[in-house]
């Protein structure tokens, strides 16, 4: 089945096409990646007018790629599922509705996703389309783990309550995860650590996500690239009453902070190149990281009952050997010991990091969510469209 996944931006349209194969009960070979790209500036001078015109060039591009085929399903990552979804689902009018009434919950993404379903409903009226939601996974996270111990009404008029984000990449890693350590996705307890740009860490038990720390939006939890992550509510209400507008705490904190205010880059090459040439500023930065996600996994290592697993995912948890060493260095008293040797060696395979005696595996498991939300399309217009 060729599936198009599609992550639509505001101004922005990236797409991959895959080749998912057939449904033959047993795990499918990885979905060949046929064609992708990003088209930018739309609605921007020298760019496409809209998201239908960005269409046209993803079109034409197929078009060259396939020849005479044509693609099966779309599948689209929509950012916020509310608390409706907690699966992909097979989009029609209503559903593409239900999304846009949660613009308010993500208002610089849900409304992107609902141009890019409404684009590819216009181009293709008989396509199927599936919606890939990056807070299903976390629908299963009980009570007293996503309330927030403010008055009812926050969240009975606002939904103000913990929804959690990067739920694709969360739930494909936990699932190669168990993979690697030979047991069923069901069997699963750990705490998988998506270290990207954004930053989230996720207790998973019996294979569910039960907590994660990005919360009413991504803005919660550990230290991101721009992003601060935890800090005093009342931080806010200062700078309020200091004069400072919404829309600037909101660019202060989200795009202003995390390792970019902490050591001048977002980049975590820099940060570790500078550290390691005697750069005070980027070492603290690397030890308040540490720290906050040490803290983290201590807390979801008692939540989960006992982690059999602590697995890094996404570009630094991938990539940075000396973030990871940083990480292990600081979980000496739950018996984690990394292996250097294996820590060091580059790999695009899902590999185990820690030394034999360790207490908890440490495990490295490259995520693709492009690929999580091609099987999950390919999986709704199967069970929708038996054939
Ligand atoms: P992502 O959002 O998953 O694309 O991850 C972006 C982050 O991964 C950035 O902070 C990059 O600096 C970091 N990253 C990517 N490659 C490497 C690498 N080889 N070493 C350290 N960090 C890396």
């Amino acid at each position: 089945m060729l599936v198009l996944v599609i992550n639509s931006g505001s101004s922005s349209l990236k797409y991959q096409l895959r080749d998912v194969g057939e449904a033959d009960g047993g795990r499918e070979p990885e979905p060949a990646v046929l064609a992708e790209g990003l088209i930018e500036r739309i609605g921007f001078d020298g760019g496409p007018a809209d998201h239908a015109e960005a269409l046209g060039q993803v079109d034409a591009e197929l078009h060259r790629v396939l020849g005479d085929r044509t693609v099966d399903a779309v599948g689209h990552r929509v950012v916020h599922g509310g608390e409706r979804f907690s699966e992909p689902v097979l989009v029609n009018n209503e559903i593409t509705r239900a999304i846009e009434r949660l613009n308010p919950l993500a208002p610089l993404h849900n409304p992107a996703n609902v141009l890019g379903l409404r684009a590819i409903a216009s181009k293709w009226p008989e396509m199927p389309q599936v919606a890939v939601f990056d807070t299903a996974y976390h629908r299963t996270i009980p009570e007293h783990a996503w309330r927030y111990a403010v008055p009812n009404w926050l969240y009975t008029h606002h939904g103000i309550r913990r929804y959690g984000f990067h739920g694709t990449s969360h739930q494909y890693v936990a699932g190669r995860a168990a993979e690697l350590l030979g047991i069923a996705p069901e069997e699963f307890d750990g705490v998988v650590l998506h270290l990207g740009n954004g930053v989230s860490a996720t207790a998973v038990q019996g294979g569910e996500s039960i907590d994660t720390s990005m919360g009413f939006t991504p803005l919660e939890g550990l230290v991101m690239g721009t992003r601060s992550g935890d800090l005093d509510p009342s931080i806010l209400v200062f700078l309020a009453r200091q004069g400072h507008g919404a829309d600037e705490i909101d660019d202060l904190l989200n795009r202003e902070s995390g390792l970019k205010a902490l050591a001048g880059s977002n980049d975590m090459r820099t940060v570790v190149e500078a550290a390691e040439s005697g750069d005070r500023r980027a070492q603290v930065a690397l030890d308040v990281a540490s720290y906050r996600l040490a803290k983290y996994i201590g807390g979801y290592h008692v939540a989960v009952g006992g982690a059999k697993a602590i697995v890094f995912t996404a570009g630094i948890g991938e990539n940075s050997a000396a973030f990871r060493a940083r990480v292990a260095a600081r979980l000496g008293a739950l018996g984690v010991l990394l292996d250097e040797g294996l820590n060091a060696v580059r790999s695009k395979e899902p590999r185990t990091v820690s030394s034999p005696d360790s207490a908890i595996q440490l495990l490295v498991v490259p995520t693709d969510e492009e690929r999580a939300i091609a099987e999950a399309t390919a999986a709704v217009v199967r069970a929708a469209v038996p054939r």
